[in-house]
């Protein structure tokens, strides 16, 4: 059971304790009805220790620990730049400590200016490296900090209901305002973790700001005191200085205003830091596509049928716009698809300019209808839930994807149709976030860091920061002898060659020979799950060590197996590059000393980045647009995949790249040719 603390003396005490051990002071208010979460008094904040920093630390009064001269630099270059209310994107290998320096840096500003920093992560265990980070500058300074998730995550009530992975963000939230209104009437069947926190707010306060809890060690603490950890964190967050989300709190506007509303701050006065930032546009883009597909139609007639089928405009009824709509994907599925395909362009207006003329209809008139459609959805997603069903109305959410579609922007979304074994889609791919990378423009003062974010002009460019950002490269501080890359010139995972005979084999080969003679840890990066699959057989045949796969859409088995070779230290693990494995984790020591990478993995030639292509050529310049879409996000790939090798000052590792066209990244890859990739390979750890 987590500890409480006193609210007069601080102390530490069991949760279950009456009263203090230390001053006698009764512990716990009384648990009542509240009738609202407002005037909340917090606990007073914890006393500074008053350490003195040397002469030449002044620069740097947030840093906690004996600092490198390199992270000096990094944390007044970060401090510098904020203060003239400008950006600043860096390149900072593994071992500088970016972390720290960020926070460091930007804690020095925030807190002379009195602004708020909002930290992104990707991870749930970056996040919990920050707490670590803060944890430590508070051992110095006075600060704040904490950790948010969604309510999915953090919901202590709901999370017990059958099919609670499957409920909709927007289905939990209408049925958590049901549960909190019924509190505050306090007739019953409320939610017992909402009528806590208004009494337990000032302990949870204290307890963060004591202990910077990770997010579970804070959610565990609130569930155990029987407190909602959402609904807590959601009062405590005005008070924090660093504010740690993932980037969704970003990404979506919706999401944004209401953690700016919270913390009652605006642009001017929020600070953010962007971790792993060569994945927030990737992530944008996703977090903007959306589609309509011909499932999403069925449904919505489905559900009409119990709905009488409503009129949505004038005399149309819903039921006839939707069939119409349907038959129209089918359509253009059908002329625009030829043979061998499966997808193409469409028209950016093609769709809604079929309805209007069949309907007679202007856009006004449209919207309208939608607008209808999203109306009689919200009624029916609230019948739903007054049943206990607990997922939205079909209609509705084909409503929202109409809007969408109806109003998206034709320099940001390029559309197609797809179709594949389930049927028919319409999609529209978001290639150009202007939303995100509008709101990071207006911000008076950005940091966005990663292991691998060169060339930095190009994420400057792509997230249309101003021409004064500062463009920094921190390298690693480890030995370069410690770490080696090669290529062989004689194999290629280029589409044509592929095809060649024999080319898979010699790839297979040299898979083979390299994992036995080399008796270390072993991973092996292919550039898809397809070409993984395809050589399975060949590799389980010739390989003499024990072998792990990571398995596509089985998460849970592909991290025992991981567990598994982690413990091991002669095995080999086949996965794919770009994926978690390859980005998300760390293998210190002797867990990972050897990586083989199949190919160059520049992503698959869709509709969708040969749009991006031309957009950003048009843009950026002719040629540019293949270098940004296809070549910079591949030899990031790569430089992820072999970053897993070198984690703390003392590792070594070797990688193998199997595909002749690395030699045009030599430079950025630090890469050397090898016609004898066995025998080097063997010669560098011959030399530990
Ligand atoms: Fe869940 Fe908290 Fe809402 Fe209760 S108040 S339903 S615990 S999110």
């Amino acid at each position: 059971m987590p500890s409480l603390f006193c609210m007069r003396c601080k102390s530490l005490t069991p949760p279950d304790s009456v009263r203090c051990r230390v001053c006698g002071a009764p512990i716990g208010e009384v648990e009542g009805k509240q009738h609202c979460l407002t005037d909340i008094t917090f606990s007073e904040k914890k006393e500074e220790k008053k350490i003195i920093l040397p002469k030449d630390r002044l620069a740097a009064p947030y840093f906690p620990y004996e600092p490198r001269e390199s992270q000096m630099d990094i944390v007044k270059d970060i401090t510098v730049t904020l203060a003239s209310s400008d950006h600043i994107v860096m390149e900072s290998g593994t071992g500088t400590g970016k972390t720290i320096c960020a926070l460091a840096g930007a804690l020095h500003h925030a807190k002379m200016k009195g602004k708020k920093i909002i930290y992104l992560t990707r991870t749930i265990s970056q996040s919990d490296q920050v707490m670590k980070e803060l944890r430590a500058i508070s051992e110095i300074k006075q600060i704040s900090g904490m950790t948010l998730t969604g309510r999915k995550k953090a919901c202590p009530l709901l999370r017990t209901m059958a099919g609670y992975e499957d409920i909709p963000p927007h289905v939990l939230a209408n049925l958590c305002e049901e549960k909190k209104a019924k509190s505050l009437a306090g007739g019953g069947g409320g939610c017992k973790y909402y009528d806590r926190v208004k009494s337990f707010v000032t302990r949870v306060d204290s307890f963060c700001r004591e202990k910077f809890p990770t997010s579970d060690e804070l959610d565990g603490f609130c569930e155990s005191s029987n407190v909602c950890p959402y609904e807590v964190k959601k009062m405590l967050i005005q008070g924090m200085d660093v504010i740690v989300a993932p980037y969704v709190h970003i990404l979506s506007e919706d999401i944004r205003s209401n953690l700016l509303a919270h913390m009652k701050c605006d642009d001017e006065n929020i600070l953010l830091i962007v971790d792993e930032a060569h994945n927030l546009i990737p992530a944008a883009r996703e977090q903007g596509s959306f589609s309509i597909s011909i499932k999403d139609l069925d449904a919505a007639m489905e559900e009409l049928t119990s709905l009488k089928d409503p009129f949505i405009f004038k005399e149309i009824k819903a039921g006839e716009f939707v069939g119409f709509l349907r038959a129209v994907i089918k359509s253009i599925a059908n002329e625009k698809i030829t043979l061998g395909k499966s997808e193409a362009l469409i028209d950016h207006d093609h769709v809604e300019s079929v309805l209007k003329k069949k309907y007679s209809m202007n856009s006004a008139d449209m919207l309208s209808a939608v607008n209808k459609m999203i109306d009689i959805g919200e009624t029916r997603t609230e019948y739903l839930l007054d049943q206990g069903v607990h997922k939205l109305s079909e209609l509705f959410i084909l409503g929202v994807s109409m809007k969408d579609w109806i109003s998206s922007d034709e320099g940001q979304f390029i559309k197609t149709i797809r179709a594949d074994k389930d049927g028919e889609v319409l999609c529209a791919s978001c290639i150009d976030p202007s939303d995100i990378t509008m709101f990071i423009r207006s911000l008076k003062g950005s940091v966005h860091m990663s292991g691998t974010l060169q060339p930095l002009d190009q994420y400057v460019r792509t997230m249309g920061l101003p021409k004064t950002t500062a463009m920094r490269v921190y390298p690693t501080p480890f030995p370069p002898e410690n770490r080696s890359v090669i290529y062989v010139n004689d194999v290629t995972t280029k589409y044509e060659d592929l095809k060649r005979e024999g080319m898979t084999e010699r790839i297979a080969r040299h898979i083979v020979t390299l994992c036995n003679a080399i008796q270390k840890n072993t991973l092996v990066f292919f550039p898809s799950y397809g070409m993984m699959a395809k050589m399975r057989p060949m590799l389980e045949r010739s390989i003499d060590k024990r072998m792990y796969w990571e398995e596509s859409g089985h998460q849970r088995k592909t991290m025992n197996s991981l567990d598994q070779f982690r413990k091991g230290r002669d095995g080999v693990f086949f996965t794919v590059m770009g994926g978690s494995i390859a980005e998300g984790i760390d293998f210190p020591g002797d867990e990972l000393s050897f990586a083989i990478i199949v190919g160059i993995p520049y992503p698959p030639p869709t509709l969708e980045s040969k749009a991006m292509t031309d957009l950003f050529d048009k843009k950026y310049g002719t040629g540019l647009g293949w270098a940004y879409v296809s070549e910079v996000p591949a030899v990031r790939k790569i430089k992820q995949a072999a970053g897993r090798l070198i984690r703390t000052e003392t590792d070594r590792g070797m990688a193998v790249i199997l595909d002749s066209r690395a030699s045009r990244y030599a430079t950025q890859l630090d890469a050397k040719p090898s016609k004898d990739p066995v025998g080097d390979a063997v010669r560098f750890f011959s030399n530990e």
